[in-house]
């Protein structure tokens, strides 16, 4: 589905990340693959993972610097004469502002996870534009959480940036549609990853889904992978600032 195509993913942390079953289910589609990490600690762990999928393009990127994401594409370019698929999956929230109540959250604490969260979408969107050339067009995906529609229990001020990701996919996708560049967002249930972790009673959001979503269970980071697979494809060549839920139908419960 994806051969010839090339993606460049943000967000891989280990094996656990959302963006790594991204990133298999676009190999395995034929798609070549390029990564960002953030961090020595997380280099360990990109590099090999990387490298597993036939990828040596691993560049460093802090997302809230505009000079190091314009490196990226400067450094991409080296490599690369063109680009097809953005995928972000990238958050941040200090952990003190994902427990206890939303009229705590900080000046500075709501200024960073809106920065990393969202900003960073319409960063890199900026600089990957213009590597996105092919005339077959190109697709830019982020992740969302049902936080940015609902109050989910300290999910807070990410629940915020959340739903100003979301208005920027719209945003962006009105944009960048001329260039038939399409762009939509994911909006994946509760999943036991390393940001997850950060969230204050996080196991118990995952026991709630389990008990209400129409299909009963956690969804895996495949099933994510394979619905990013979906909308990277020409198979969704008429979607554009759409959210689509991958939460076993969870967001469609009211009581
Ligand atoms: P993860 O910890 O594996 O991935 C988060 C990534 O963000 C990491 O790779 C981390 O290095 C990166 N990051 C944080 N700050 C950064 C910065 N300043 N510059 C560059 N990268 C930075 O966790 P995940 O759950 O796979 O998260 C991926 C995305 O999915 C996030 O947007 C998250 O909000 C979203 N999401 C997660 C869940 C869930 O339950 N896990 C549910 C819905 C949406």
């Amino acid at each position: 589905m994806l051969r010839g195509k090339k993606a460049i993913i943000f967000g891989v942390a280990n094996e656990r990340s959302i963006a790594w079953g991204i990133a298999q289910a676009l190999h395995r589609e034929g798609a070549e693959l390029a990564f960002t990490f953030v961090g020595d600690a997380i280099e360990k762990r990109v590099r090999p993972l990387a490298e597993s999928l036939g990828s040596k393009i691993v560049i460093p990127c802090d997302v809230s610097s505009d000079q190091q994401i314009a490196s990226v594409f400067h450094q991409l370019g080296n490599h690369w004469d063109s680009l097809d698929i953005v995928a972000h999956s990238v958050a941040f929230a200090k952990k003190e502002e994902l427990k206890g109540s939303f009229m705590e959250t900080s000046r500075e604490g709501f200024r960073l996870a809106l920065d990393i969260s969202a900003y960073s979408l319409v960063a890199i969107a900026r600089e990957a534009v213009p590597m996105m050339k092919s005339g077959s067009g190109g697709s830019i995906i982020t992740m969302s959480y049902f936080g940015a529609e609902k109050v989910i229990p300290h999910y807070n001020v990410m629940g915020v940036a959340k739903a100003a990701l979301e208005a920027s996919v719209r945003a962006l996708a009105v944009d960048l549609g001329p260039k038939k560049i399409r762009v939509n967002i994911i909006s994946p249930g509760p999943i036991k990853t390393l940001a997850a972790s950060g969230i204050s009673d996080f196991k118990v959001i995952g026991h709630h889904v389990e008990s209400k979503a129409p299909l009963g269970r956690i969804v895996s980071i495949e099933e994510v992978g394979n619905t990013a697979l979906f909308l990277c494809s020409s198979l969704a060549s008429g979607v554009t600032g759409e959210v689509l839920h991958v939460d076993g139908g969870y967001n469609i419960i009211g009581m």
